[in-house]
């Protein structure tokens, strides 16, 4: 089975349609590790689009500061901003779906899926020492995480803690990690609707657990179009802007 995990969309239409036509046909089921509102212009678009396909999804941060189950104290004006319209544009109905979305960790698909860290779903994940603890205490050989937006991940065996390269290069859409049986793996999938890594493509995941390989992809997208309409909506401009950059 070919499983599609997907992280940070971000109410990005664009680069979510992007990434579906580009692995059409190749996955069979879905996953999202949360954050599909917040920043973006499309809120109500992605959340059924995801909905749609049937994806087992976790809350996100956005998803929770949206829905009104954590305060926005500790995000930047910015991103409150961006917050505050969201829930002006949500249907009710989308609305509800955001505030029933389940904490991670949850076993899904044959995996773990968490939008942080393994032990607080608010917390990043950017060192091993980050790191250790998901790959020690989830109850499964592979865990997904997000959050970072940073497309990436760490692998542990015998106490050793390997930081893993994944990304495509420039001229490529993907880059295969081979699984190994003895290891333990915390994998990020990358940002679909807002990068973070410098490079500015929708990022996701495939994992093939047949044949013990997960794709890690990138693929480009149209971003001013998303800028545009996010410049139409008044949404703040850094984050318009930031889509350009990758960062
Ligand atoms: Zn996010």
């Amino acid at each position: 089975m070919r499983l599609l995990v997907l992280s940070d969309l971000h109410a990005n239409l664009t680069a979510l349609e992007a990434s579906l036509e580009a692995a059409k046909g190749s996955w069979e089921r879905v996953v999202c590790l949360g954050d599909v509102v917040g920043y973006g212009p499309d809120p109500n678009e992605v959340s059924t689009r995801i909905r749609e396909l049937g994806a087992a999804t976790i809350r996100g941060n956005h998803d929770k500061a949206v829905a009104d189950l954590m305060s926005t104290e500790d995000f930047n004006p910015v991103a409150k901003m961006a917050v505050n319209w969201t829930r002006a544009q949500l249907s009710n109905e989308n609305m509800d779906w955001l505030a029933a979305l389940p904490q991670g960790p949850l076993e899904a698909e044959g995996v773990v899926l968490v939008h942080g860290a393994f032990q607080d779903e608010d917390e990043y994940v950017f060192t091993p020492s980050q790191a250790l603890e998901g790959l020690l205490d989830s109850s499964l050989p592979i865990t997904f995480y997000g959050h970072t937006h940073h497309q990436g991940g760490f692998a542990y065996q015998d106490s050793q803690l390997e930081v893993l390269q994944v990304h495509p290069r420039e001229n490529e859409m993907r880059c295969a990690l081979r699984v190994e049986d003895q290891k333990r793996y915390l994998l990020n999938p990358g940002s679909v609707g807002q990068p973070r890594d410098s490079d500015p493509r929708a990022s996701f995941a495939i994992a093939d657990r047949e044949h013990q390989v997960v794709e890690f992809w990138r693929v480009p997208y149209d971003i001013e179009k998303v800028q545009e309409r996010m410049r139409n909506a008044r949404l703040p401009e850094p984050l318009a802007h930031r889509l350009s950059l990758g960062r």
